[in-house]
C-alpha cells in the first residue's frame, strides 16, 4: 500500500476539542450556550444510531442538545408546529430534522419551514442558494467535512482539478460549491456521465458520493492522487454477518492514490463534527458575535 490514509477519526476528535474550547471560550464571555435541536420521526434504526451519537457528542462538546422523538404517523401540521416552536427558542440555535422522513411527510415543505439561520444541515433553499452564489452560508455538513479532510493533504486545493461523482442536495452538489470556492477546477459526474473512469484518471481530488459499493476502481485513480470515499454501504461478509464499505475499492485504490479515507474511519466522523461547527457558527450569528476560530 502506498497511499497515506487519511485518519478521519482522529481528526474528527482534534476539530471536537476545538469545537469544545469555543464553546467554554464564548460561555464564559458571552453566557451563550449553542444548543442543537435534533427532531427524530419514527424509529428507523440507522437514524436512531445517528441521532443518538449526535446528542452524545453535543453535550460532549458543551452544547445544549434538545431531542424531540415524534411518532411514524404524526401529521405534518404538528411536525412544522414543533419546527416553529424551535425557530421562537432562544435556547435553540440549530435544527436538525433527521432524514429520511416517513413517506407521508412532505420533507421539501418540512425543510422550508426552518429558520435559515438555525438551518445547520445546510439544506434551506436560502442556504443551497447562498452557497451556490458565493456568499456565506450554513453548508451541509458531509460536504464541509470533505474539504477539512482534503485540506489535511493539501493546504491549498486551488487549481487542483476535482472530480465530485453525485450530484444530490445532501452531498455532491453542496460540495462542488465548495471546491469551487477553494477555488479548485471542477467536475461533476451522476448516472448518465460518460466514460466515467476517464473523467477519474484526470483528477487530482476524487470525491465519491453514490451509494454503490466499491464502483470506483483502482485503475481509475491518477496516481497521487487524492481520494475521499463518502460512501457507506452494507453488504454481505462472511458467517452471515455484514460489513461496511465505500464507493471506492480501498486496497486496489490505496496501491496508487496519495491519500485515501477509510470506510468507516473517514467521513463520517467528520460529517458529525460538522454539525458541531455549523451549531456554534449559526449560535456566534444569532447573537451578533465574530464568526469562531474553528
Ligand atoms: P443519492 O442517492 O442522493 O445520490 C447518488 C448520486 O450518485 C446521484 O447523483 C446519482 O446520479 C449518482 N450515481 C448513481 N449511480 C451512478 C453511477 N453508476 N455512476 C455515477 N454516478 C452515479 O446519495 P447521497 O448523495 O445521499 O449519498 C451518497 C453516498 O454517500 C451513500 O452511500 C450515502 O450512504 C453516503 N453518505 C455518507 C455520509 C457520511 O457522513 N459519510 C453522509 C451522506 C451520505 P443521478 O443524479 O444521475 O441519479
Amino acid at each position: 500500500m502506498t497511499a497515506r490514509i487519511i485518519d478521519g477519526k482522529a481528526l474528527a476528535a482534534e476539530l471536537r476539542n476545538r469545537v469544545a474550547a469555543e464553546v467554554i471560550r464564548i460561555k464564559r464571555d458571552h453566557e451563550l450556550t449553542p444548543g442543537l435541536a435534533v427532531v427524530l420521526v419514527g424509529n428507523d434504526p440507522a437514524s436512531e444510531l445517528y441521532v443518538r451519537s449526535k446528542h452524545r457528542q453535543t453535550q460532549d462538546a458543551g452544547m445544549a442538545s434538545f431531542e424531540h422523538r415524534l411518532p411514524a404517523d404524526v401529521a405534518q401540521d404538528d411536525l412544522l408546529a414543533l419546527i416553529a416552536q424551535l425557530n421562537r427558542d432562544p435556547a435553540v440555535h440549530g435544527i436538525l430534522v433527521q432524514l429520511p422522513l416517513p413517506k407521508a411527510l412532505n420533507t421539501e415543505v418540512v425543510i422550508n419551514a426552518i429558520d435559515p439561520a438555525k438551518d445547520v444541515d445546510g439544506l434551506h433553499p436560502h442556504n443551497a442558494g447562498r452557497l451556490a452564489a458565493g456568499f456565506a452560508a450554513l453548508s451541509p455538513c458531509t460536504p464541509l467535512g470533505c474539504i477539512i479532510l482534503s485540506k489535511t493533504v493539501h493546504a491549498s486545493l486551488e487549481g487542483m482539478n476535482a472530480l465530485v461523482i453525485g450530484r444530490s442536495n445532501l452531498v455532491g452538489r453542496p460540495l462542488l460549491q465548495l471546491l469551487l470556492n477553494e477555488n479548485a477546477t471542477v467536475t461533476i459526474a451522476h448516472s448518465r456521465s460518460r466514460d466515467l473512469p476517464n473523467l477519474c484518471r484526470q483528477a487530482d481530488l476524487v470525491y465519491a458520493a453514490v451509494g454503490k459499493p466499491e464502483m470506483v476502481r483502482g485503475d481509475w485513480i491518477k496516481p497521487g492522487a487524492t481520494v475521499i470515499d463518502v460512501g457507506i454501504n452494507r453488504i454481505p461478509a462472511d458467517g452471515g454477518k455484514t460489513r461496511l464499505v465505500g464507493d471506492v475499492a480501498f486496497k486496489e485504490a490505496a496501491e496508487v492514490a496519495g491519500a485515501i479515507t477509510p470506510v468507516p474511519g473517514g467521513v463520517g466522523p467528520m460529517t458529525v463534527v460538522c454539525l458541531l461547527v455549523n451549531t456554534l457558527r449559526a449560535a456566534c450569528a444569532i447573537a451578533g458575535l465574530p464568526r469562531p476560530a474553528v
